[in-house]
């Protein structure tokens, strides 16, 4: 997917002659698994600045490098800082960033243990979207307020990303959006009952929904 890039690959205000040096190591692409590994131990979130879609920041700056634990999920501006592309009041230096990851990481995998997000949740809301038909907006451009990435993906993708998240207010927020769209407080009563199962399955009951 092109939506994450590794160091060197970030067309956010890069230094040209950064770029040249990075050349000149040898490149080795993060291998798919290892960066989705990352995308889902942080829930696509920045692990300093909690920011969602990620890039994947090579600790010791050799893109080559691609051993987990030189690997941290950082959103473009933190990437830049990192990457010393910007002057910044704050250094993330390699030490300071390892430490953050660490602790996000932690935090995000408490956050999943104390969940109670169904296995088939995600399935569930799929089905539920393809069945009920059209949506007042399309979830590309609702979403797009949310993050301009969703403008190019489709609709299962958008609900891949935005509902693995832990964050349970944004789950709610996210439920709410759907409730919407689709027009479910006007919809037949068996089309609400089925919405009402699929909150349930995200741990969340119809009845906290705005
Ligand atoms: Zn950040």
């Amino acid at each position: 997917m092109g939506y994450y890039f590794a160091c060197g690959s970030n067309p956010v205000g890069f230094d040209p002659l950064e770029r040249l040096n990075s050349m000149t190591k040898s490149r080795v692409a993060v291998p798919e698994a290892v960066r989705q590994d990352v995308i889902a131990r942080t829930n696509n979130r920045c692990c300093v600045c909690q920011t969602p879609f990620v890039q994947i920041h090579h600790i010791d700056t050799d893109p080559s490098n691609n051993d987990p634990d030189n690997l941290a999920p950082l959103c473009p501006n933190c990437h830049n800082q990192a990457d010393g592309r910007l002057a910044t009041t704050v250094t993330l230096n390699a030490s300071r960033i390892k430490a953050l990851r660490d602790r996000w990481y932690e935090y995000c995998e408490r956050r999943r243990e104390s969940s109670n997000v169904g296995p088939n949740a995600m399935l569930k809301l799929k089905n539920f979207v393809r069945s009920v038909g059209f949506a007042n907006h399309g979830w590309a451009k609702t979403f797009a307020s949310v993050d301009l990435a969703y403008k190019s993906m489709n609709r299962d993708e958008i609900i891949d990303h935005l509902f693995s998240t832990t964050n349970r207010d944004d789950l709610v927020t996210y439920l709410e959006t759907v409730k919407y769209m689709y027009g479910i407080p006007r919809q037949i009563d068996e089309v609400v009952r089925r919405f009402e199962d699929v909150c349930n399955a995200f741990g969340v009951s119809y009845e906290e929904l705005g």
